[in-house]
């Protein structure tokens, strides 16, 4: 199921989940990637993404539940092991247009390294 659909996942995050493109990894198991933004926000700029072709938040099925805590869990696994989970980090999800989500494959941003402000803009 994960294998056919990273073979017909037609973003740009299929042609990084294929190798097809190159990624700066930073973890990788069965169900998601994690690996360096192209164009950090921040210092440190990390996404995460599902192995399976979810094209946005509000898409996710009700199966998919154990999936969507996983990658918490991930970016939180992230951030003990790249040494920013005590000063502070973001986890931030664009779902649609309005939010600004450019690319239609669920991603977690994980954003550390500066203060961020609040509201977001
Ligand atoms: P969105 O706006 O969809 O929430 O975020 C998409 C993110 O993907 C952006 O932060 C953008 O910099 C990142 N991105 C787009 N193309 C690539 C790429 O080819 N490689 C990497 N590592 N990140 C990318």
């Amino acid at each position: 199921m994960d294998q056919n659909d990273i073979a017909s996942n037609p973003t740009i995050f299929g042609k990084i989940l294929r190798g097809e493109i190159p990624a700066d990894i930073v973890h990788e198991d069965i169900h998601c990637l994690a690996f360096r933004d192209i164009n950090p926000q921040a210092p440190q700029h990390i996404l995460v993404i599902p192995k399976r072709l979810i094209p946005k938040l509000s898409d996710a099925s009700e199966e998919q539940r154990t999936l969507l805590g996983h990658l918490l869990y991930v970016a939180s696994e992230i951030a003990r092991k790249e040494g920013f989970a005590e000063e502070g980090f973001r986890v931030v999800i664009n779902n649609g247009e309005n939010a600004g989500q450019e690319v239609p494959h669920l991603h977690l941003h994980v954003l550390a390294g500066r203060a961020f402000s609040w509201p977001p803009g």
